[in-house]
Order: structure tokens, then sequence, then C-alpha cells
């Protein structure tokens, strides 16, 4: 009845009070692309929380209207089904620009289409913000830096990278490294206000649970009592970001006056054998570790130097492993007892 009444009377329905009131001379029009993916849809949960107006243009390659659908209906809140290689025509403050496909899995699935995202979908934001005036931010990537060479360990944002231009991880990496360039030109050249977050592994609820990425393989894996598959010996590296952190240092990022890229990821470094073992411990099951054949063109180690994030946003993570990963387990939990009861009825 309540809700009815909301709708007849064309209030602000209950669910949404926890939504800040803003002034309009505060308030933004913010554009997410790529909002109703992971961690856009995360983005898009804080700024309509601050009280922001969020419009969200996805063309739901990857993402889902099911992760924004808790604002479907609310004033401050509009969905446009958009591909962003295509020009979209809107007024706006400023644009988080995550449209892309961002799993191996996924990218590798067109790569031609990967690059027209990351080289012509970033050309049209940056051309929608030259023309409004806009602040924009470029989600970026760890990728830019390839396969580091080992005497770039951790990475910081001074290192050019080590990328095999023709390899089949490239259309994301260069796309993503010409979305860089792309962003420094139109800032010389145009005047854009430009921010770039170079975003290492990320997870959390609403992330992939069949995109063949490492934390979705094992957590899934581990629920289900299978063989945790790790590729090749091991004992290559990387370091995993919950996704709150990461929300936090895009949007300081974004109001700050800083304009070089900024590494945005959690210094906890592990090898991916520790890693399925953590799973383990953590879940208490007696899977099995199965060593399958390594991958190509596999970064080795990664790990961000965020020494600049601390100086420039006073930003650093907060959420610890233990704590994330708990997290992630319980909506994996939730996902798949509602996938066994819609397959029951
Ligand atoms: P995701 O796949 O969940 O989200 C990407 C979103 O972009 C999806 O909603 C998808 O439908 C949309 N999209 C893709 N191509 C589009 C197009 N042509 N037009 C409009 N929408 C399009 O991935 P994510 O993990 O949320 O990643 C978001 C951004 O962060 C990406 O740009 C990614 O490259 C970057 N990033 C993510 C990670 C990570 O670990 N998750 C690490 C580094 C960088
Ligand atoms: N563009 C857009 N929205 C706008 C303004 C521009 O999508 O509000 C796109 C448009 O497709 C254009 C591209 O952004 O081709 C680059 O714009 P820019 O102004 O830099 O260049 P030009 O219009 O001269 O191509
Ligand atoms: N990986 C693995 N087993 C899996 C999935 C991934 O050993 O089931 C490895 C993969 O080879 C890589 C690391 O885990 O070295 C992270 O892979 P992911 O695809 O999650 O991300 P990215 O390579 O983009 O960092």
């Amino acid at each position: 009845l309540e809700e009815r009444l909301d709708d007849l009377e064309c209030r602000i329905p209950k669910k949404y009070e926890t939504v800040k009131f803003l002034n309009y001379q505060v308030r933004k029009r913010i554009l997410v692309t790529g909002g109703a993916g992971f961690v856009g849809s995360h983005l898009v949960d804080y700024l309509m929380k601050q009280g922001h107006e969020v419009v969200v243009a996805d063309n739901f390659f990857t993402g889902s209207k099911k992760n924004v659908r808790h604002w479907i209906g609310h004033p401050n809140f509009e969905l446009i089904q958009h591909d962003i290689v295509n020009p979209l025509y809107i007024e706006i403050d400023q644009i988080y620009h995550l449209a892309s496909p961002a799993s191996p899995i996924h990218y590798m699935y067109n790569p031609v289409k990967t690059i027209k995202t990351n080289t012509l979908g970033t050309i049209n934001m940056l051309g929608l913000a030259r023309r409004v005036g806009a602040k924009i931010l470029i989600a970026s990537t760890s990728e830019v830096y390839g396969d580091p060479d080992p005497s770039h360990h951790p990475q910081s944002e001074s290192y050019w990278g080590h990328v095999n231009p023709i390899g089949p991880r490239a259309c994301y990496d260069e796309g993503k490294r010409v979305a860089e360039t792309l962003s420094y030109a139109y800032a010389k050249q145009e005047k854009v206000d430009v921010r770039v977050a170079r975003i290492f592994n990320t997870y959390g609820p609403r992330m992939h649970m069949n995109d063949g990425r490492v934390v979705g393989n094992f957590i899934l894996q581990a629920l289900k009592k299978e063989a945790i598959t790790v590729y090749g010996d091991g004992k290559h590296t990387r370091s995993f970001q919950y996704v709150s952190d990461l929300v936090d240092g895009m949007v300081m990022l974004m109001d700050s006056n800083y304009t070089q890229p900024v590494n945005l990821g959690n210094p906890q470094e592990h090898t991916i054998q520790e890693f399925a073992e953590i799973i383990k411990e953590f879940l208490n099951v007696k899977s099995e570790i199965q060593h399958l054949n390594g991958v190509e063109d596999d970064p080795q180690r990664r790990k961000p130097d965020i020494s600049r994030a601390k100086k420039v946003l006073d930003w650093e993570p907060k959420v610890s492993l233990k704590k994330g990963l708990q997290l992630t387990i319980d909506y994996f939990r939730t996902e798949l007892e509602t996938q066994q009861l819609d397959v029951e009825h």
C-alpha cells in the first residue's frame, strides 16, 4: 500500500530515504558510462546517495539492468540504453567513463568492438565533455603496464609499460593506452578537464560470476567443491582491491585538481597459488588445486605503487581481503541460491 501511495502521490518511495537532499547549486548531473556494470553500479549507488542526478549510458553487453534496478523510478536517476561508439548529445556536469568490457573472456570475445569502444567511445565522451565543459574521468587499467619489466615492480605511474601490440590482450591494453593518449590530447588541445584512474584488479558483490576471472572462478569452484584451477605454476601475482575502496578513490580523484594518471589498487600482493589456498581455507573446503596450462601473455607480477594516490588524494584502501572476500562470498552464495530457485520453478 505504501508503495502504491508513493506512486499515486509521486512521493519519493521510502526505500530511497538514504538519499541526501542537495539543493540545485551543489547538485550535479553526472553521466556514468558502463554504469550498469560491476564497478559502475557501485559508483552509481555512491553518487545517488550523495544526492546527485545520475544518468547511466550502457549497452548491456556485460552489464545488467539488475545492477541498478533499485534506482529505477527515482527522480534523480536515468537509464539510457546506448552504445558509446555512437555520439551522445546530453547536458551534463561530470562524466565517469567506464564503458568497456573488463575481463579477458569478455574483451577477447569481439576484439574489434573492444578497440572501437575504447577509442571511438572515448572520443565521443571527450567530445561531449568538450562541448558542455564537463570534467571527465577515464577508467584506465593496470594493463597499460602490460607484463611489467621486473625492474618496475611495484608499478608506478612513471612506468611506460611493456605491452605486446599484437597479442590476444592488445585490443584491451592498447585500447586503454589510446584512451589515455586521447584524454591528454583533448586536455592539451581542447582544454578538457581530464582525470585518469589506472585501476588494478578489483572484486566485490555484482562482479560477474562466470567471466573466467580468478576471484570469481576460485570462489565458485570452492563453493561447488570442485578443483581450483591455477593456470601455470601459480607463481605469478596479483593484488586485489575491494570495490568500495575503488569507488572512494575515483570520486576523490574526480573532485581533486590532479590531472596526471593515478593508480588505484590494493598493494597487498599474492601469488595465485597462495590465493587459491586462501580461498580454500576461507571456505574450509578440501578442493584439489589443479595446475592447468599457462595463459599467453599473462602478466607475471602486478602490484600498484600507490604513493601518488596517498600524496595527492590522501587515499588508500581500507577494506581487508578477509572482509572483502566475506562480502563477495555472501553475494555469490545468494546468487547461486537464486539461480537454483529459478531452475526449480
Ligand atoms: P563490467 O563489464 O562489469 O562493466 C562494463 C560496463 O560497460 C558494462 O555494463 C557493459 O555493458 C558496458 N559497456 C561495454 N561496452 C559498451 C559500449 N560499447 N557502450 C556502452 N556500454 C558498454 O566491468 P567493470 O569491472 O565494472 O569495469 C568497469 C571499468 O573499469 C572498465 O572500463 C574497465 O576497463 C575498468 N577496469 C576494471 C577493472 C576490474 O578489475 N574490474 C580493472 C581495471 C580497469
Ligand atoms: N560528440 C558527442 N556528443 C557531444 C559532442 C560530440 O558524442 O555532445 C562526439 C561526436 O561524435 C564527435 C566526437 O564526439 O565526432 C568528437 O567531438 P569533437 O568536438 O572533438 O570533434 P568533431 O565534432 O570535430 O569531430
Ligand atoms: N587465473 C588462474 N586461474 C583461473 C583464472 C585466472 O590461475 O581460474 C590467473 C590468470 O592466469 C592470471 C590471474 O589469475 O594470472 C588473474 O587473472 P584474471 O583473469 O582475474 O585477471 P587479469 O589477468 O586481467 O589480471
